[in-house]
């Protein structure tokens, strides 16, 4: 049925670049074989499922929607497919994104642009935009992306699906592209709280493959949908339904605040002071990581290399002038200029210390109160073509996402309504590996 809906919807929405088929009938039908021999499933048995294309498939093509990695087939899958597969899904294809996960629109995707669901002429956001826009056009109901600032949980809120963030460490990033390190990780994005859980379960983990993957217990997250959120204490920082977010989207955040105080929660304002240099502090961090992590894509080791060099230096120069879309080259320039000798203190080692100021904000805040909440976007999706010329109203669509990549903790978009047809989104934020309260106060929510 995936592939029928597929072929029904995706010529308009786009959200796949690459289908597997044939693989995926033969991988579906030796799993019906199977079913009913002595062998116990998962909850997941043989369910299908969206990968994004900047996480390894084992000979399945993986381009991160560029043409530098446009006919690049990897030789091993990703800590998460290999899990995935232990739970024994069913890989439909691989989703279409920002080129390198850069970007809030999918617009900067080299082969197309994806559309919102919801409305074909709106952006389905960015950068896990095909992610969620295959969710909500139910072409499958369980999708992979991932999150450097906000990459899942803003294009599950354009499209009105569920998208959580797990805490930085939760999940092996083993056979994810990098693009920042010290921020990117991979997530589920679903339709309900509860699948969402159940995919996070079966892809948590500590892994020898990936060092930063954190050797912390990984709970039931199913055993925490009770519905009971009676006592909890609930801060909603001022900073985050100020200034730039739309009225209806503030409307509907106190909406749901309604909602969970019926169920026996309080909330109370709070301050996080330095929410206001978040957005420059993660532009400047995510571009110098970026600048070191794509100096890989040089032609010799991978993917596309030019035709056109007569020595080695040109050949790296055209390979990355022919194979790097624009939004790309702007953060490798922006990266490799705030790491440069001169300017490495002013602006590099700065970032970093205004990184440890806004991850003391959650700190803080969390000494007191069970979850943090707000809204996930200032605004519902824009238009197509609407913030393209403009990067920094573009980046400016992050400022609530960002500050959770920058303190490493959880976060999830859950619906929250519509805003004249399009959806928007509530964002819950946890304690650091506290996933199960977020999908406590998230289902009993829904
Ligand atoms: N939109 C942000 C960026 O362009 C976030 C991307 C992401 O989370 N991968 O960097």
């Amino acid at each position: 049925t995936s592939y029928k809906r597929i072929n029904e919807v995706d010529e308009k929405v786009q959200a796949f670049l690459t289908l597997d088929e044939e693989n995926a009938r033969t991988h579906a039908k030796a799993l019906d074989k199977a079913l009913g021999l002595e062998k116990e499933h998962g909850l997941l048995y043989g369910l299908p499922i969206g990968i994004k294309d900047n996480i390894v498939t084992k000979g399945l093509r993986t381009t991160c929607a560029s043409k530098i990695l446009g006919d690049f087939d990897p030789i091993y899958d990703a800590t998460v497919v290999e899990k995935l597969k232990q739970a024994e899904t069913v890989t439909i294809g691989k989703i279409n994104m920002d080129e390198f996960a850069m970007g809030s629109s999918n617009e900067n995707s080299a082969f197309a642009a994806t559309r919102n669901p919801w409305n074909l002429e709106y952006v389905p956001g960015g950068s896990s935009g095909g992610s969620a826009a295959a969710v909500a056009a139910g072409e499958v109901f369980f999708s992979l992306g991932s999150d450097t600032g906000g990459s899942i949980r803003q294009p599950a809120a354009y499209c009105g699906v569920v998208g959580l963030k797990p805490t930085y460490g939760r999940v092996s990033r083993y056979g994810l592209v990098a693009f920042a390190s010290s921020l990117d990780q991979i997530g589920p994005i679903t339709r309900t709280v509860e699948d969402n859980a159940y995919l996070l379960q079966a892809i948590s983990g500590l892994d020898p493959l990936d060092s930063t993957s954190a050797n912390e217990d990984v709970p039931d997250f199913l055993s925490s949908l009770t519905g009971d959120i009676n006592g909890l204490k609930i801060a909603v920082p001022k900073e985050y339904l100020g200034q730039g977010v739309s009225e209806e989207v503030r409307q509907s955040v106190l909406d749901a605040l309604k909602v969970l105080e019926g169920l026996g929660a309080t909330w109370e304002e709070v301050s996080l002071p330095h929410s206001k240099y978040a957005l420059a502090t993660y532009y400047l961090l995510s571009s110098s990581e970026a600048s070191a992590n794509l100096a890989r894509f040089d032609g010799v080791r991978y993917g596309h290399r030019t035709d056109n060099a007569k020595n080695l230096l040109e050949m790296y120069k055209h390979t990355r002038s022919e194979g790097f879309g624009p939004e790309v080259k702007r953060r490798i320039m922006l990266g490799t200029y705030a790491l440069s000798a001169g300017h490495y203190d002013a602006y590099y080692v700065k970032a970093q210390k205004v990184r440890t100021l806004i991850k003391q904000d959650f700190e803080d805040v969390f000494e007191k109160y069970d979850v943090i909440i707000g809204p996930t976007t200032p605004t519902p999706a824009f238009k197509i073509g609407e913030n393209t010329k403009d990067p920094l109203t573009m980046y400016a669509n992050d400022i609530l996402t960002i500050p959770v990549n920058l303190a490493g903790v959880p976060g999830i978009s859950v619906p929250a309504g519509f805003v004249d047809g399009l959806p928007v989104g509530l964002q819950i934020i946890g304690k650091h590996f506290d996933e199960s309260t977020i999908y406590r106060v998230a289902h009993a929510y829904e």
